[in-house]
């Protein structure tokens, strides 16, 4: 027989299908179980190890027997019982040693020597079984052939190894099913080729030995139950991946508070919705919303108020608001896209829908809380066509929001909005200007007005940008005052400017400005006490320079801290008097021991006669109540002029001098 004649002739059609099939299959299974052992670790290896040794092991024993009980030869035969498990039995050593091998985490040549083993295995399977085969014939093997069989059977056991465990591409693993299934059938009927059968009608059949039916039955049987648990063990580990993989994508997408979609699942969304937009030239709109007065909420009621209000919140927007994509993207910060869409009044609806959901009274422990939302939209394509600039153009128009009375929803809007946004950067900056002192100050004269005298010096902050240069405080003080680092910056100055001021002659005193947020915090006497010990100049040489609006904020508070400081020596002189708009009682209340006309008044005294009257009054006001008064802004002779006839005392401008650095004002009192 030729391994032609012994596939065609040789074999019963059927068998040889159902062997074939078996083989196929098998060889999927044994990949994606050695699969499994290759990518996982410790007890979990063991057990793929073991699995895939089993169902290698029948794999490689069935199709053997499903080719056998297909071989048709007329003689007798039959099986012994012993030895057919005994194959089977070396079937299932041998691939669970190969797949061990295999298994190693190693990139040594340890892993084809376990697909070299797998060969091996198949021949030892082979070779035992053909030993459980009695038939009535005198069998001879033809070596050579055997030989090539077994070489077979080690070459694609190796292929087989090699494309599993070393993959370039994905397709590799089928390479390795292929080279499976083809070690298992060339080696089968190469090996079979091999044998030729001379009948012996004398051969001894002994009794006990089973026939072809109960081998079909047993081997089916088995076979089948194997296989099954094979794939129920493939499948469950599939599911489990899959279900884990699953579980690892909510909670990679979700935030965990509150379930909703989470800052990452929201970009990757919005840019894919966006892609598949920039062809149709459909909009979508981004809104920004977070909720008012959810940080006091946090405060005044703790954390777990907090996660209660956070959490309803999410309930309600998630289960109402339709045709939206809700996430959560900050701490009380959301973020909806509306992504079909007819015209702009269906955005403004949909808005007003999230922001009625949020305005419910929340209960929570007896406690009813009433927030609100304020909400920044920004359309694609026309205020950006990126999830970034959209959601921050969204997250900018929601600032003005914020501060919009009238408005809970606010369309993005280049002009207004770009300022809030160049605010923020100066916010940034000014953090990092506190922390690497970046500031300096310059001091700018004052004068008597009859000597002319110089009699002090104001204190003037500056920040030398590192790349924009100088910035004045109109520029970078209400930004400060906005993000509540006017206390810190304020104590900067005040002791910088004390230990400059300590260096001059002591008839000169320094006029040192203090914000509404320095005025109301309660440590302020303390903060100046300390400057003034720290520098060891003397309280009477030092003067705050206090707005009215450092006064409004809290009436009482501010009382209480100017009182202190007056008892301390401190002087206080009302800044900017005039515009204001209670000037009047402010003095009357206040001990201020100087009152600063604004330079608005000062600067055109001579041209604008209101001005003058002005100015006018205020210097009677000032003589009545017997405190000095001191003009800001004299650019001219003739400004001079008047403040002299009318009876002011000091004087401060680019008349006399522009704020220097303190190294020339230091000259200047020599
Ligand atoms: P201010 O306290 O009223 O300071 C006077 C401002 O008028 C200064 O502007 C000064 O340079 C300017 N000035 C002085 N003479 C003339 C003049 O003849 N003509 C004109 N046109 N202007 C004159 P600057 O330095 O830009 O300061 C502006 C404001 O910034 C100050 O107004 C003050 O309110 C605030 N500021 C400055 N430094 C500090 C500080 O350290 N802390 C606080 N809280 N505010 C400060
Ligand atoms: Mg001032
Ligand atoms: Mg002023």
């Amino acid at each position: 027989m030729t391994v032609l004649t012994c596939l065609t002739s040789g074999h019963d059609l059927a068998y040889l299908a159902v062997a074939v099939g078996v083989c196929a299959i098998g060889s999927f299974l044994v990949t994606e179980l050695l699969h499994h052992v290759r990518s996982s670790s410790g007890i979990k290896r063991v057990n793929w190890i073991l699995i895939s040794g089993i169902t290698g092991g029948c794999v490689i024993w069935t199709v053997h027997y499903a080719a056998m009980v297909g071989f048709d030869v007329p003689l007798a035969h039959s099986y012994d019982p012993f030895v057919t498990v005994e194959s089977l039995f070396v079937a299932i050593v041998a691939t669970t040693a190969a797949a061990a091998l295999m298994g190693f985490e190693t990139d040594s040549l340890l892993v084809e020597a376990g697909g070299g083993l797998m060969g091996l295995g198949m021949c030892a399977t082979h070779a035992t079984a053909m030993r459980s085969y009695v038939v009535q014939a005198d069998v001879e093997w033809n070596r050579p052939t055997v030989a090539i069989a077994i070489a077979l059977a080690v070459l694609f056991g190796v292929i087989f190894a090699n494309r599993l465990s070393r993959p370039l591409t994905r397709w590799c693993r089928y390479g390795a099913m292929g080279a499976f299934f083809v070690a298992v059938l060339t080696m089968h009927f190469t090996w079979m080729t091999a044998m030729t059968l001379t009948p012996d009608p004398a051969a001894f059949v002994p009794v006990g030995v089973v026939s072809d039916a109960v081998i079909t039955m047993c081997v089916l049987s088995l076979v089948s139950l194997l296989l099954v648990s094979g794939w129920a063990f493939y499948m469950i580990d599939a599911k489990s991946n899959e279900e884990a993989e699953a579980r690892f994508r909510h909670l990679e997408q979700h935030d965990a508070l509150t379930g909703l979609a989470n800052r990452t699942w929201l970009v990757e969304r919005l840019d894919q919705t966006i892609e598949g937009r920039s062809e149709s030239g459909k909009r979508l709109a981004v809104l920004y919303f977070d909720l008012r007065r959810f940080r006091s909420i946090n405060d005044v009621h703790g954390h777990a108020a907090g996660d209660e209000v956070l959490r309803k919140v999410a309930r309600r927007l998630a289960g109402s608001c339709d045709g939206g994509f809700i996430a959560r993207v900050g701490g009380d910060e959301f973020v909806a896209v509306l992504d079909h869409f007819g015209s702009i009044e269906d955005v403004t609806a949909f808005a007003k829908a999230i922001a009625e959901q949020i305005g419910r009274p929340i209960l929570w422990n007896r406690h009813r809380f009433d927030i609100g939302t304020s909400i920044g939209v920004a359309l694609y394509p026309f205020d950006g066509r990126t999830s970034d600039t959209l959601m921050s153009k969204a997250s900018l128009a929601m600032r003005r929001a914020r501060s919009d009375v009238d408005h809970d929803v606010v369309y993005y809007d280049t002009k207004r909005d770009e300022a809030i946004r160049s605010r923020s950067a100066i916010a940034i900056d000014l953090r990092r200007a506190i922390d690497h002192d970046e500031f300096e100050i310059y001091y700018q004269p004052q004068n008597d007005v009859r000597s002319r005298r110089l009699v002090g010096f104001e204190a003037l902050l500056r920040w030398n940008h590192p790349k924009l240069g100088r910035i004045m405080p109109g520029d970078f003080i209400p930004v400060a005052e906005a993000y509540g680092m006017i206390p810190e910056l304020g104590e900067v100055v005040l002791r910088r400017a004390c230990l400059e001021a300590a260096r001059w002659p002591t008839r000169f005193k320094v006029a040192v400005n203090v914000a509404p947020d320095q005025l109301s915090k309660p440590n302020l006497p303390q903060i100046v006490a300390d400057a003034l010990r720290v520098s060891g100049l003397d309280a009477g040489r030092l003067e705050l320079e206090i707005t009215e609006t450092g006064i409004v904020h809290d009436q009482e508070r501010a009382l209480d801290a100017v009182r202190r400081l007056k008892e301390m020596g401190v002087g206080l002189a009302m800044d900017d008097y005039g515009t204001g708009s209670s000037s009047l009682s402010t003095l009357r209340n206040f001990p201020f021991t100087k009152i600063k006309i604004d330079k608005s008044f000062v600067t055109d005294v001579v041209e604008n006669p209101q001005s003058a009257a002005i100015v006018r009054s205020t210097v009677i006001l000032a003589r009545s109540l017997r405190i000095p008064v001191l003009a800001e802004g004299v650019e001219s002779e003739g400004a001079m002029k008047f403040l002299r006839r009318i009876g002011c005392t000091e004087v401060q401008g680019f008349l006399f001098s522009r704020p220097v650095s303190a190294e020339d004002a230091l000259g200047m009192t020599a």
